[in-house]
């Protein structure tokens, strides 16, 4: 770290090492530095959004004006900036791989039912792996059927509900599962969730899809498919949701790993752990 920061700075720098009750001052500005041999490409600059919104990186899915990223929404309400539950499953125009998700969900209020009759819905990823939408403020179902469930796989780590009526917030990312050609799995989803800034699954391996008559199973299909929300009989209220693609940072091996002296003399990881 010292190594970027500028020389007066970073010749003063030093790392304090407690043993027992002496003190070694290590002086990193002579110390090699390691240096991986990849040039990285520039991460891109993004804008982050205010307050949950939108960063400038994202394709908005529904910003409180209109339902035109759905289709299959039409019996589903536009109102005050809202979109509440009808009948059918919208499902994205556009389709998604890896992604960040940012959804925000809000239980009927006065809350009506209980178990799963109390403000179910579900944020469907591929349009097939859920993560339950439910209100879970004071209401008993089966654990790996509660909000932040992923449906009968996995209870949510805890509990982060906030009462009907309020704003729940998930932040998600998804890493798509990958398969052969031969439509055996290369490589299985995971999750990992944020609810109302609390985690709740941390890089969980998805079993499969998440249906209720049979077990998870995976079925090879496309790299990117739609998000799907649920319409499960309950008027659950949806606002401000947005999605990133996750692309992984992009660099070259131009050279194998070396080290680099105070001097600048470099020389590679084999001659420096022969000395
Ligand atoms: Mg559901």
């Amino acid at each position: 770290m010292s190594a970027s920061l500028p020389s007066p700075i970073r010749f003063y720098s030093s790392m304090l090492t407690v043993v027992g009750l002496c003190t070694i001052a290590v002086d990193t500005s002579l110390a090699d530095e390691y240096l991986s041999g990849i040039k990285w490409k520039e991460p891109a600059v993004v804008t982050p959004g205010t307050a949950g919104g939108p960063p400038s990186d994202a394709v908005v899915l529904f910003d409180g004006t209109d339902l035109s990223a759905w289709d299959r929404a039409d019996n589903w309400t536009l109102e005050d900036g809202v979109m509440i539950s009808g009948k059918g499953n919208p499902i994205t125009k556009e389709s998604f791989g890896d992604c960040q998700l940012h959804i925000e969900w809000s239980a009927p209020t006065p809350a009506k039912g209980n178990g799963q009759g109390r403000g179910n819905s579900g944020v469907f990823l591929m349009d097939r792996y859920e993560i339950q939408v439910l209100d879970s403020y004071q209401n008993q179902t089966y654990f790996d059927g509660q909000a932040g469930a992923i449906y009968k796989q996995t209870p949510p780590q805890v509990n982060a509900m906030r009462p009907p009526g309020e704003w729940n917030t998930y932040d998600i990312i998804w890493t798509a599962p990958r398969f052969h050609d031969n439509g055996e799995l290369k490589s299985p989803a995971f999750i990992t969730a944020i609810h109302n800034g609390v985690l709740i699954l941390n890089h969980f391996e998805l079993q499969g899809d998440t249906p209720y008559t049979r077990p998870p199973a995976y079925t090879k299909h496309a790299d990117r498919l739609p998000i799907r929300l649920q319409d499960h009989g309950n008027p659950v209220r949806f606002r401000n949701i947005w999605v990133r693609e996750i692309r992984p940072a992009h660099g070259e091996q131009v050279r194998e790993p070396f080290l680099r002296n105070a001097k600048g003399e470099e020389r590679p990881i084999e001659a420096a752990a022969d000395q």
